[in-house]
């Protein structure tokens, strides 16, 4: 982790009775990507204010360098913002609605318009009406006002959640790219996890106001700390496993996790742990069918419990029709602390 640019430290914010952000500290490294990603309600938002200088009653210390930002107001904080819905003005062109972020920071730089409507893709665009541009377009434009003064930090609130799933998908793609070319440190605050994993260097897993784990997406992903965080990334099934020279032995069988260390766990299950093939080892019957975009989810009875499955769309057996099952290891998660884990 590249460290130095902000540190967080025992973040709280309590609205009466209800403490929103609770004792939170995080570092976010000079040019890192952080994706703060957590259910509805479990205070992302809030954190993301507190830190831009919009919720008052917040405790605590953000500190930039020898800089706190806990006692700057709000437009000293070089922070920029982006919104769900780019929250541009609607009356000024595309150049104005940029010029204003540059303005507004008292920064004469002719040129600057230009390199950011470069950067975000939309070279030319400079007089288009804001109103006239689609919902990408806008949250491109919102990102170029934001950028625009060069802010020390980048914090964006659910940038791409007001778009269509495809579109939502591209941006984030281009997103990285963006934030990565501009080199700006940035919170981004998500509860999609394909979109926290695209778009950040880190993630920071948040529930009921406290961050419960950080890391790449890779380690959240495999080694969840705990079985709600488990659940909350896709692990539908938590069972005991006896892991023994890299293979886990549960109830449903042997799977092969050489990167799992030795003893007794929980591994969590995703759905595409067990995949449907005519000579699985396990033998069940389909008691529900989904289609997904790319595949076909499956509900199994098996002897002693319900699973989730996959199959593809070309084989996909119908409800009540019998199904052999294989075990398949990239579906599989280790869940618990990462010192239990940290043999390997
Ligand atoms: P979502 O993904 O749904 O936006 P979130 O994780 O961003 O959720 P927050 O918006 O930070 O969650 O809200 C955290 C908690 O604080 C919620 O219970 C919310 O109702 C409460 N809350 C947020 N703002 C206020 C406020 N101004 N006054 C009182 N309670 C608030």
């Amino acid at each position: 982790m590249r460290i130095g640019n902000l540190a967080i430290r025992k973040l709280t914010v309590r609205f009466g009775s209800l403490t929103a952000v609770d004792d939170v500290d995080l570092d976010i490294g000079n040019g890192e990507v952080v994706a703060l990603l957590g259910p509805s309600g479990c205070g992302k938002s809030t954190l993301l204010r507190a830190v831009a200088g919009l919720e008052p009653q917040a405790e605590g210390t953000v500190r930039r360098g020898d800089e706190d930002l806990a006692r700057m107001p709000v437009h000293k904080r070089g922070v920029g913002l982006v919104f769900q819905d780019g929250q541009l003005f609607p009356h000024r062109d595309v150049a104005g609605n940029i010029r204003f972020g540059l303005r507004m920071h008292k920064i004469n730089d002719p040129g600057r318009v230009d390199e950011l409507l470069d950067l975000v893709g939309l070279s030319g665009y400079q007089r288009r009406k804001v109103t006239e541009l689609s919902g990408g377009e806008q949250q491109r434009v919102a990102l170029a006002r934001a950028l625009a003064p060069r802010p020390g930090l980048l914090l964006l609130d659910e940038p791409l959640s007001a778009l269509d799933r495809a579109l939502r998908e591209q941006l984030a793609l281009d997103l990285a790219r963006m934030l990565r070319k501009a080199g700006t440190s940035a919170l981004v605050v998500t509860h999609d996890h394909d979109e926290a994993f695209t778009l950040a260097d880190r993630v920071a897993l948040m529930r009921e106001g406290r961050i419960v784990q950080t890391g790449t997406a890779e380690e959240v992903w495999r080694h969840p700390i705990d079985e709600p965080t488990a659940t909350f990334l896709g692990c539908g099934l938590i069972l005991d496993a006896r892991i023994i020279g890299g293979t886990a032995r549960f109830d449903l069988g042997d799977v092969h996790l050489p990167w799992a260390p030795e003893g007794t766990h929980k591994i969590g299950l995703r759905p595409h742990a067990l995949v449907a093939d005519p000579d699985g080892p396990l033998q069940g019957e389909v008691s529900g069918r989904v289609h997904r975009r790319d595949h076909v989810r499956l509900l199994v009875k098996l002897e002693h419990r319900e699973v989730d499955a996959v199959a593809t769309i070309a084989d996909a057996p119908e409800p009540g029709h019998p199904v052999r099952l294989r075990l398949d290891p990239d579906g599989f998660a280790l869940v618990g602390p990462r010192e239990r884990l940290s043999v390997f």
